[in-house]
């Protein structure tokens, strides 16, 4: 859908993650390491820290020997207690240098994480809406968390294991061979079978593993989507099919474990299996030749600690392929987003908007998201400061869209849109978004306090100007009434607060900016005449001294409107004022006469019910407009959001 997801493969009923990858190893190991780099005085410790460990790990059988053989046969006490003091200050640095080498590495890895989210969180926060609405937020959130969380601890980890790994190989083979040659040669018997046991459980475990990572990524994403979506499931009732769906994926995820777990139970018997053959060589071999006198029973000793060395890290090296093959389709994902260059940003000669006069001018914009399918067609159309020009027409029309381009979320494909004579694409983004106020519908209200929440509108703003500009809009009583006036924290998205009061807060954050633009994308939905009526008054004072740009769905709104376009099918089919158009006796009379002049007629034809009600209302109270159903009924059937 989106040519950002990876896929899972199902070859012969084994899952595999595989998912194509586009970037060569090569690449990706580049860039990884340019992530490790800043941290090479670390490394340069951990990586002294590993030979410290690996030797002090190698000299202790070896010191066992000698015990054996120099002291305990020779019967010599004394020297037997200092080799004992010996070992065991070399068990102290043993214990310091490993303690250093996790500590540093951990360190290591977190620090990268750290980076690496700050660095995409900061970059996400730069992409343009039309990346949005390509991607998942799953998808992204877990690229954020669990794909970084794949390079910080395993590309790290793994790597330097793999590093202390052979040399630990190879210092024992170097103890090994100068001990005892025809010891060390036994001990290498058993070698191919470690080699093949590996390999084969490691495909097994991938695979296993694997399973359990896609099934854990079901449960999550059902997780999600039955709490984000709790209102709507326990509205349509779908509680039991939503559990029975959780149930499925929460029973696929145990599977996938059990299975996970029922190799590794396998796997790691097996290799004190192994080991113990090994052993059960070196025992027989060994004894045989200590017997005859061709090596000591200290040189017997020793290998047996030898050989256990051994085998770790052969397996540790057999896997190593897959693991740095799971570390790089992890870091592609994260590369990817690294990767994807904000669709709009700024040029390079970008100058700042200076204050504004709030002059807007659109001259014959051609706009598609997809650009081979245009959904705006030749928009031309001129707001002089401070005027108030209303976008009218049915759902899907085409106005949120004039002012995403206005807004320079998206850019247009041809045409031109001005701002005091500045060219939008020739001004920076920032300066832009300053300098305009944006109301959009569903309004996003932060978690905090009431007054965090009107102050996002102007970062600097004193306590007293937040509450000038909540007084002004009307939002001062209900915000007095609640139980810690403006230090009443909301809830996610504004809990806590009803509809039109969440809009009330999101004016207020408006008016506080100040804009010479405002742009308000009116909200649909019907609240109580009361709360309607301080609505309308907000409006009105919102809108003063600046060009306002509103989605109106009310008739209120529209009329009052000093310019009314209305769009339809991407065009701009009719415009003038409210007294022009219905003299005009076009589209705008038909709608007008269809929703206002028989509101109690429409709304009985319309399947809402509730409206009635509401229109009856209305019609007591002469200063209301009446409700108006064509836009509840919009608001009912959404346009689908992609
Ligand atoms: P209105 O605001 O008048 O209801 P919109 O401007 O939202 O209409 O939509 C105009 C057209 O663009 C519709 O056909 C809609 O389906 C389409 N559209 C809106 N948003 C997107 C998007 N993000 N991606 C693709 N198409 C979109």
């Amino acid at each position: 859908m989106t040519g950002f997801h990876y896929h899972y493969h199902h070859h012969h009923g084994r899952i595999d993650e595989e998912y194509e990858r586009k970037m060569p190893d090569r690449v990706l190991l580049s860039r990884l390491l340019k992530h490790v780099l800043p941290y090479r005085k670390k490394l340069a410790i951990v990586m002294t820290a590993i030979i410290a460990t690996t030797i002090t790990g190698l000299i202790q059988p070896k010191i066992m020997q000698i015990a054996i053989d120099e002291y305990i046969f020779q019967g010599n006490f004394e020297g037997l207690s200092s080799i004992s003091l010996a070992f065991i200050s070399l068990l102290v640095v043993n214990w310091i240098s490993r303690y250093l080498q996790t500590y540093h590495l951990g360190w290591m890895g977190q620090n990268m994480l750290y980076e690496m989210r700050k660095k995409l969180f900061a970059h996400l926060q730069k992409l343009s809406f039309s990346f949005y609405d390509r991607s998942e937020t799953g998808d992204i959130v877990s690229r954020v968390t669990n794909d970084t969380d794949s390079i910080g601890e395993m590309f790290v980890r793994e790597f330097v294991d793999v590093i202390s790994q052979s040399l630990l190989l190879v210092g024992v083979l170097i103890m090994m061979f100068w001990m005892s040659v025809p010891l060390a040669l036994a001990s290498m018997i058993v070698v191919p079978l470690v080699v093949v046991s590996a390999l084969v459980f490691q495909s097994k475990f991938r695979a296993a593993y694997r399973a359990t990572r896609e099934k854990i990524s079901g449960v999550t994403s059902r997780l999600q989507e039955g709490i984000s979506g709790i209102r709507e499931i326990q509205s349509f009732t779908r509680e039991e099919d939503t559990k029975e769906d959780f149930r499925q994926a929460n029973i696929e995820n145990l599977q996938a474990n059990l299975q996970a777990t029922k190799v590794w139970g396998t796997f790691s018997p097996t290799v004190q299996m192994i080991s113990a053959t090994g052993m059960a060589v070196i025992y027989l071999y060994g004894g045989m030749l200590a017997i005859n006198g061709v090596v000591t029973v200290g040189t017997l000793f020793a290998f047996i600690y030898y050989v256990r060395m051994f085998f770790r890290p052969i397996f540790t090296l057999t896997n190593f392929y897959n693991t740095v093959q799971s570390a790089f389709a992890a870091a592609e994902r994260i590369f990817e987003i690294e990767d994807t260059i904000p669709q709009i940003k700024d040029e390079s000669d970008a100058v700042e908007l200076p204050p504004l006069k709030g002059d807007v001018k659109f001259e014959d914009v051609t706009f598609g998201y997809d650009p081979d399918h245009p959904v705006l067609y030749n928009i031309s159309f001129r707001a002089q400061p401070k005027e108030t020009v209303a976008l009218a027409g049915p759902t899907g029309a085409g106005k949120s869209t004039i002012i995403k381009l206005l807004s320079r979320f998206y850019e247009q494909q041809s045409g031109t849109i001005e701002i005091d004579g500045y060219d939008i694409r020739r001004v920076t983004l920032g300066s832009i978004h300053r300098r305009m106020g944006i109301v959009l519908q569903e309004t996003f209200l932060f978690s905090g306090t009431i007054k965090e929440n009107i102050r996002y509108g102007k970062l600097e703003a004193t306590d007293e100007e937040i509450m000038n500009a909540a007084k002004m809009i009307g939002a001062h009583d209900f915000i007095m009434q609640l139980p810690e006036g403006y230090n009443t924290e909301i809830g996610e998205r504004g809990a806590g607060l009803s509809v039109g009061q969440k809009q009330l807060v999101s004016f207020a954050r408006a008016l506080l900016r100040d804009p010479a633009i405002l742009i308000l994308d009116e909200a649909t939905s019907s609240i109580d005449p009361y709360t309607d009526l301080l609505i309308r008054r907000a409006m009105r004072i919102l809108f003063k001294d600046r060009t306002s740009i509103i989605i109106a769905h009310r008739l209120s709104t529209i009329r009052e409107a000093n310019k009314i376009l209305v769009i339809d099918d991407g065009r701009i089919v009719e415009r003038g004022n409210h007294g022009d158009l219905m003299k005009k006796g076009g589209l705008y009379r038909h709608f007008y006469e269809m929703q206002f002049k028989e509101p109690v007629k429409a709304a009985a034809m319309s399947k809402f019910a509730p409206q009635i009600a509401q229109t009856g209302i209305a019609a007591k109270n002469p200063t209301m407009d009446p409700v108006d159903p064509k836009r509840d009924q919009s608001s009912q059937q959404d346009k689908p959001k992609r």
